[in-house]
């Protein structure tokens, strides 16, 4: 069975859970009428399944490598980005003025979950480019606005982000990378980045660096940072490409998984750069690409699990072993009639609603935030920014494993496809600041508001409850119980003036969250549909089984750190 773009999904919680309509509703996403969105759906399901989808295992069998100093791309990957371009896909959120469509980002956010499901690793350019076009829209003088975002829009051009250095890694303000002025409004940038996806490619046009570096009168940490345009090759003033700059692929590195995607080591050699924004403030702006590309990155998680898990669900409706408890009463004969398979397979799907509702309600909450310029609306999707990347990937990694699982010993086997779902979603947990970096970021800089957005949402979750617990007492009263552990859990966080004692615990009191919103959404959806169908029973699947996951975890978030740092390093080496 070939992939299958999940559109009655995305139809359904754009519909009955996170609300598309409030966007659709305002007068700057007006366009996004029931129809556009329905056409633009279904363009994507048929480009990611038919042109897509049918490029990811030579991703994984023809890896991305250098030639003589040239990357040369997997078979067909030049094709289907191209086929991406022209579609004028990558410009869907991007500003009118520039090319772009301005459509909202919720349904630039399904599309590359689709782009994500049906392969991962061609689909980290686009995203890297999007948030390059959002960084610029944001930060760019107009000179550098006019020359970039309409080949980028296009995808005549194509983005990187160069945080990464070996001895600056979270730690980004350690980077050494310098910039010095050429006295003609151009700088002079060297050092050297690692790391860099899709540093390099095949597929024409110019690669485009932003790049972090400091001036000379740069002061250490992060508030010495900025942030430059850095072209493989230097524009002439009609925008055709001119000479090469000064910067070069020193190698690919050699990757537990996305073997589709090149992983560049790259060295800036005085190559020719201009500052994106203002000198010193290159933080702030890499930050509009980092934020775009976290909510991205947890995005490439659940469009992992949908592939894993639709390659999962295909096997087990195929694989006869053993006799199951439902032969002869209406059972398939195969696995899938097996309890804990169907443990397993309910287990992927109820996950993957899970997280996809969080990342959409995040790109609802960004949307809403554009449309209105509501300070409630930026703050929810700050908010829920760390939440959607690390519990995407969290579920991309769960649900893969599972996928393996599924498989028996064929999915330790490599030509099922199974394995490299695993192995390629794996790093999502780690790239655009680690999932440990997230959760810190959640406890800490997300809670500077005394917990405010935290509590508005934990109010609306346990309103809707109250709402149902007559009616619907078996889903509705563990929910609001849920609500009101996560209430507590988040009041001692705040509690917590030692930021390590909210650290030592942010992990699982961010998962914990996810958790309960989990079984809001899933309730919400069953609430949909009536009480009764596929998407109420496993609605009850996941409250009865998934949800009770949050006390462990939030008994675990706040036990503080002193039994961590009890445990001595001697200890740790006994
Ligand atoms: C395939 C791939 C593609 C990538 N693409 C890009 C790219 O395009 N551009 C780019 O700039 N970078 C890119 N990266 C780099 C990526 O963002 C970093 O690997 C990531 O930020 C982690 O940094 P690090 O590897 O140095 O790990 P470290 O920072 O050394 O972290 C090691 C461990 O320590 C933990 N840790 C570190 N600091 C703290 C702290 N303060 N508190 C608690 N725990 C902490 C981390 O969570 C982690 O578990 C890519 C990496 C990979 C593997």
């Amino acid at each position: 069975m070939p992939f299958r773009a999940p559109l009655e999904d995305f139809r359904f919680l754009f519909d009955h859970v996170v609300g598309f309509g409030e966007i659709a509703a305002t007068e700057r996403f007006s366009e996004a009428s029931p129809d556009t969105v329905e056409a633009i759906l279904s363009e994507l399901g048929k480009l990611t399944e038919e042109v897509w989808a049918p490029l990811n295992r030579n991703g994984d069998l023809d890896p991305a490598r250098v030639e003589n100093g040239v990357v040369r791309t997997s078979k067909g990957f030049a094709e289907g980005f191209r086929a991406l371009a022209e579609g004028g896909w990558l410009g869907l959120s991007a500003g009118e003025e520039h090319g772009g469509m301005g459509l909202p980002l919720t349904l630039t956010s399904a599309m590359n979950d689709m782009l994500a499901a049906s392969c991962l690793s061609l689909g980290l350019n686009p995203l890297l480019t999007q948030g390059q076009v959002e960084a610029l829209e944001h930060h760019a003088s107009a000179t550098l606005k006019e020359i970039y975002l309409p080949k980028l829009i296009s995808g005549e051009w194509t983005g990187t982000m160069n945080l990464t250095e070996p001895q600056a890694g979270s730690d980004v303000g350690a980077l050494r990378s310098k910039a010095e002025p050429n006295g003609d409004g151009s700088y002079a940038i060297s050092g050297q980045k690692i790391y860099i996806s899709w540093g390099d490619h095949d597929f024409g046009g110019n690669v485009c660096h932003l790049v972090l570096a400091r001036l000379p009168d740069g002061v250490p940490g992060t508030k010495g940072i900025s942030l430059f345009m850095v072209p493989k090759y230097l524009p002439n003033e009609d925008g055709s490409l001119g000479e090469a700059n000064r910067l070069r692929v020193v190698s690919l590195e050699h990757k537990m998984g996305l073997h589709g995607s090149p992983t560049a080591v790259m060295e800036y050699d005085g190559a020719t750069g201009w500052l994106v924004g203002e000198p010193h403030k290159g933080m702030a702006a890499m930050f509009t690409m980092m934020n775009n590309a976290r909510l991205g990155v947890g995005i490439q998680g659940i469009g992992a699990a949908e592939g894993a898990y639709q390659k999962a669900l295909e096997f087990a409706l195929d694989r006869r072993q053993g006799r199951t408890p439902i032969e002869g009463q209406g059972g398939t004969g195969t696995i899938v009639d097996h309890a804990d398979v169907r443990r397993m397979l309910a287990t992927m799907r109820a996950d993957i609603f899970t997280a996809r509702a969080i990342a959409l309600s995040c790109a609802v909450a960004l949307d809403m935030s554009t449309a209105t310029g509501a300070p409630e609306w930026a703050a929810r999707a700050a908010f829920l920014t760390p939440i959607a990347k690390a519990f995407g990937t969290e579920a991309g990694m769960r649900v893969s494993e599972l996928g393996v699982q599924v498989h028996g010993g064929m999915g330790f086997i490599e030509e099922t496809g199974a394995a490299q779902y695993y192995r390629d979603v794996r790093v999502t947990a780690i790239y655009e600041g680690t999932n440990g970096i997230q959760a810190m970021d959640l406890v800490a800089r997300k809670m500077m508001d005394k917990g405010e957005a935290a509590f508005a949402l934990i109010d609306e979750m346990q309103g809707f409850a109250e709402g149902l617990r007559s009616d619907r007492p078996a889903l509705a009263e563990p929910l609001w119980q849920a609500v009101e552990t996560l209430r507590e859990a988040t009041e001692w966080m705040l509690a917590q003036g030692d930021l390590n004692e909210r650290f030592s615990g942010s992990v699982p009191y961010l998962m914990g969250f996810a958790r309960v919103l989990g079984g809001y959404f899933h309730l919400k959806a069953a609430q949909a549909e009536g009480g009764e169908g596929p998407r109420a029973r496993l609605a009850e699947f996941y409250i009865r089984r998934l949800l009770p996951e949050h006390v462990g975890l939030l008994a675990h978030a706040t036990v503080g750190s002193a039994d961590l740092y009890a445990l001595s390093v001697e200890d740790l080496s006994a």
